[in-house]
C-alpha cells in the first residue's frame, strides 16, 4: 500500500509535510513520513486531568463490561492487522513478518485481558477473631502513564493498555518520538472500538506526543498513579527517581544484555536457528536480543565456523523490510549506527576479533543505515560485554566449566533474558536456578516471549513485570478489609484488652 492510502485507512492525516516540530523519517530509506506537533508541555496536565475525570466514571463500570471494550479493540486490531503491521514496518523498520507479529501480540493481550476482566479477584483470609472475616480487595489506581520505546512501538502500549483498562484505569501514552504515527493509529483504532461500545467516557485514552520533556511532564504529574516506562536504563533511572520523589508507583522495563550458554550436550540443529534469530532478528534492536554467547571450548571452532557462514549467507537477506525475502532491516537511525561502530571499535581495542558489522546498501539508501550482523570473538573479562549496544552484535566467549558460564551470565548490570542449549537435564535445572534474569529459557532463544507469562527483568532492567501471570496487580491497589458481623463489642487483634 502506498503511504497515503495506508495513512487514510488508519485514519491518520495525509503524509504531506507540515510545519510540526516532530519529524518522522522512515528508517527504510530516510524518506519523510510526517511532521507532527509535539504536545505543548502545559497541555500534558490537561490530558492527565481529562484522563482522571474519565477514570472516575470508568471505575464504576463492571469489570466484565470493561472487558467488552477491550474485546472490541481486539476485533478492530484484527481488521487492521495488515495495515497497522505495515505502518510499524515503515516507521520503525522491522521486517513485515515481525510488524505483523507485533500486532498479533496486541490481539493476544486483548484476548487475555477480556478473560482477566472476569477473573480479577482477591483472597479471603481466616481471621483470628470470632465473627470476623478478612477480604483482600483490588481497586483501580487512576491514571496510568505509559512511556514507550521505538522498537516495540505498539505492543508495549497494548500490554499496558489492555490490562490497565480492564482493571478500571485510564491511560495517557507518551510514545517514542521516533514512532508517533503508530501511536496515533492505535488511538484511532481504539476510538473505533469506543464508537461500537457506545459508553466509554471521553478521555479514557490520551496520547501526548513529543520527546523526553513531554515524558517528564507526565512523570512529574501528581495525578499519574502509575508510570509504566519502557526504554533505556538511563531513562528508567531518571523516571524511577522522579516518581519516587513524589511517592508514586513505577513499572520499569529497561535494557537487557542477554546471554545464551551452549553446553557440550547441545543439539546444534535446535540451537543455531534460535541463536541466529536472537542475535540478528529485528536487526538486534530487541530488549531480549542475544548479545553474549558462552560456548564450551570443545564446540568453539565448530560454532564459530557455522555462525560466520550463516551470518555471511544472511548478507543477501539484508534490505528493505517491506520485501518478503528480507530478514534484516535497517537500524533505526544514524545515531544507532554510530553507537554500533563505536562499540565495535571498543571491542577491537579490548582485544576482540570482529567479523562483519559493516554498513551495506549505502548507495541504494544513502539516508538509511543497514549493517551486516557482527560476530565478535572476545575474552570473558572485556568490559564491553557489560554494555547493551542496541544493534546486531553477538559477543562470543569460550568457557571450560559450566559454573563459569553460569557466573558470566549473571555478571552484568542488566537481568532480562537468558537461555541454555543442552540436552542434559541437570545442566538445565542448574541454569534455571542460577540465572538472575526475569526470563530463563531452555532450548529456546532469549528473544520472543509469549504474552501468557510475566515479562520483565531484574537489576538494571528495572524489576517490572508486564503482560501475563499476575502482572495485572501492578495496575491496581490492594486493600485488606476486615468485617465484624457479631453482636458483642468487637475484640482486638493479638488478644489485646482495652476496657
Ligand atoms: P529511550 O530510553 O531513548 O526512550 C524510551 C522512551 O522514554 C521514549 O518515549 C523517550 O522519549 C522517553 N524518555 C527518555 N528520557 C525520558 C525522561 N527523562 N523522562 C521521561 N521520558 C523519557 O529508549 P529507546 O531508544 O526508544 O529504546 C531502546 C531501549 O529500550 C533499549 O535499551 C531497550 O533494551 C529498551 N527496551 C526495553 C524493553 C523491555 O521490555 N525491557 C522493551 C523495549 C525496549
Amino acid at each position: 500500500m502506498n503511504p497515503s492510502s495506508l495513512f487514510a485507512s488508519l485514519g491518520l492525516p495525509a503524509s504531506s509535510p507540515t510545519n510540526g516540530d516532530l519529524t518522522v523519517n522512515s528508517p527504510i530509506d530516510g524518506s519523510l513520513l510526517a511532521k507532527l506537533e509535539s504536545t505543548p508541555l502545559r497541555e500534558v496536565s490537561t490530558l492527565v486531568e481529562r484522563a482522571h475525570a474519565a477514570f472516575l466514571t470508568w471505575r464504576r463500570v463492571p469489570a466484565p463490561r470493561r472487558g467488552e471494550l477491550i474485546r472490541l479493540l481486539g476485533e478492530e486490531l484484527r481488521i487492521q492487522k495488515s495495515t497497522l503491521g505495515e505502518l510499524v514496518t515503515r516507521e520503525c523498520g522491522k521486517i513485515r513478518e515481525e510488524g505483523l507479529g507485533e500486532v498479533q501480540e496486541m490481539i493476544d493481550i486483548c484476548d487475555y485481558a477480556v478473560g482477566l476482566s472476569r477473573m480479577i479477584g482477591g483472597h479471603t483470609f481466616p481471621s483470628e477473631r470470632p465473627d470476623h472475616v478478612m477480604h483482600e480487595n483490588w481497586y483501580p489506581l487512576g491514571v496510568v502513564g505509559v512511556i514507550s520505546a521505538f522498537n516495540f512501538p505498539v505492543a508495549v502500549w497494548a500490554w499496558n493498555f489492555a490490562i490497565a483498562i480492564v482493571c478500571g484505569n485510564s491511560v495517557v501514552w507518551k510514545p517514542s518520538e521516533k514512532t508517533p504515527l503508530t501511536a496515533l493509529a492505535c488511538q484511532e483504532i481504539f476510538t473505533r472500538a469506543c464508537a461500537k461500545f457506545g459508553e466509554a467516557p471521553d478521555g479514557l485514552s490520551q496520547v501526548a506526543l513529543g520527546r523526553a520533556d513531554v515524558g517528564k511532564a507526565l512523570v512529574d504529574h501528581p495525578r499519574v498513579a502509575l508510570v509504566s516506562a519502557t526504554g533505556s536504563v538511563p531513562m528508567g533511572r531518571a523516571v524511577g527517581e522522579a516518581v519516587a520523589r513524589r511517592m508514586g508507583r513505577c513499572l520499569l522495563e529497561l535494557g537487557g544484555n542477554n546471554a545464551v550458554i551452549v553446553t557440550p550436550s547441545v543439539d546444534l540443529e535446535v540451537a543455531l536457528p534460535s541463536i541466529v534469530f536472537g542475535a540478528v532478528g529485528t536487526a538486534g534492536q530487541r530488549c531480549t536480543t542475544t548479545r553474549r554467547l558462552f560456548v564450551h571450548t570443545s564446540l568453539r571452532e565448530e560454532l564459530l565456523t557455522r555462525l560466520c557462514k550463516i551470518f555471511a549467507d544472511l548478507h543477501a537477506r539484508i534490505g528493505n523490510p517491506m520485501d518478503a525475502q528480507t530478514l534484516i532491516g535497517p537500524l533505526i537511525d544514524k545515531d544507532a549506527f554510530d553507537r554500533m561502530q563505536n562499540a565495535l571499535a571498543g571491542a577491537r581495542a579490548q582485544g576482540g576479533r570482529v567479523h562483519g558489522g559493516e554498513r551495506v546498501l549505502a548507495d541504494k539508501y544513502p539516508e538509511a543505515h543497514y549493517v551486516t550482523p557482527a560476530l565478535v570473538e572476545i575474552s570473558a573479562d572485556a568490559p564491553i560485554l557489560r554494555e547493551e549496544t542496541f544493534a546486531p552484535i553477538l559477543y562470543m566467549v569460550a568457557y571450560e566449566h559450566l559454573e563459569d558460564a553460569l557466573a558470566l551470565n549473571n555478571d552484568v548490570p542488566q537481568g532480562l533474558s537468558s537461555a541454555i542449549f543442552t540436552t542434559d537435564l541437570r545442566e538445565a535445572e542448574l541454569f534455571r536456578q542460577s540465572s538472575d534474569c526475569g526470563i530463563a529459557n531452555v532450548n529456546i532463544g532469549t528473544s520472543g516471549a509469549e504474552i501468557g507469562g510475566a515479562f520483565g527483568g531484574e537489576k538494571e532492567t528495572g524489576g517490572g513485570r508486564e503482560s501475563g501471570s499476575d502482572s495485572w496487580k501492578q495496575y491496581m491497589r490492594r486493600q485488606t478489609a476486615t468485617t465484624y458481623y457479631g453482636r458483642q463489642p468487637p475484640s482486638l487483634a493479638q488478644g489485646i484488652r482495652f476496657s
